[in-house]
């Protein structure tokens, strides 16, 4: 085994042991860091260049084109208020002698935004006179935090740049238009990679990974000498 080899064998463990430990990571994005590690590092093809990493990748796979393109879409670094917003159902207005909400269906909703994640929350009450007056301050609030509120931190996706290193913006806005139906997809603020967001109050953080190099040669294919450790 030539000292490459063994580097690369390291490099690989240490790679499964990083994706192994990631908990909040969806299986596609799972199997394509996987097989994206071992097409570079271990496979026995990894030095042909007649064939390239993405096109090897969907074979060890054994996927199709659409099934890659999903398990882009998956990583598609965003923020999703679905993910966290657990609102209740019903007047969110508590109620006075009883310990918990009133419940009635509501009449009035609206967002606010938190003003360290940007992310939001949606509030409903009902009609009645007392939850009126409850929301109202609420409401308020709620408006002014809308134009002081930061972008939303991503919540969602943004973890293969955590591995590797590629040209992924323009794969992530085709995956987001064609999978996703979200043509106003962009580019996070705070970046692609999920270990460049700040930290969300409660949640701990994206570890890094030193990340390996995937360089697109031309359109969607990647050039099998150019993986490499940075
Ligand atoms: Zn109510």
């Amino acid at each position: 085994m030539s000292i490459d080899d063994k580097n690369a064998l390291a490099r690989y463990d240490q790679l499964l042991a990083r994706v192994y430990t990631e908990r909040r990571m969806p299986t596609g994005t799972r199997d394509l860091i996987l097989a994206l590690g071992w097409v570079g590092l271990r496979d026995l093809r990894r030095h042909d260049p007649t064939i390239t990493t993405w096109t090897r990748t969907r074979e060890v796979l054994n996927a199709t084109n659409e099934q890659m393109w999903r398990h882009l879409a998956d990583d598609v670094p965003r923020y999703d208020s679905k993910l966290h917003d657990q609102t209740p159902n019903g007047c969110q207005a508590p109620m006075v002698r009883v310990d918990r909400l009133c419940g009635r269906n509501t009449v009035h909703g609206f967002s606010e935004r938190d003003p360290v994640t940007g992310w939001s929350r949606h509030w409903g009450f009902c009609n009645r006179q007392r939850c009126r007056e409850y929301a109202t301050p609420i409401y308020k609030r709620a408006r002014h935090s809308c134009t002081v509120a930061p972008e939303p931190i991503p919540n969602r996706g943004g973890l293969l740049p955590l591995f590797f290193t590629w040209d992924w913006e323009p794969k992530y806005r085709k995956a987001a238009k064609h999978i996703l139906f979200d043509s106003g997809w962009g580019p996070p603020g705070y970046g692609l990679s999920a270990d460049e967001w700040p930290a969300v109050p409660g949640q701990e953080p994206v570890k890094s990974f030193p990340k390996l190099r995937l360089i697109a040669s031309h359109g969607e294919t990647v050039q099998r000498s150019a993986l490499a450790l940075i």
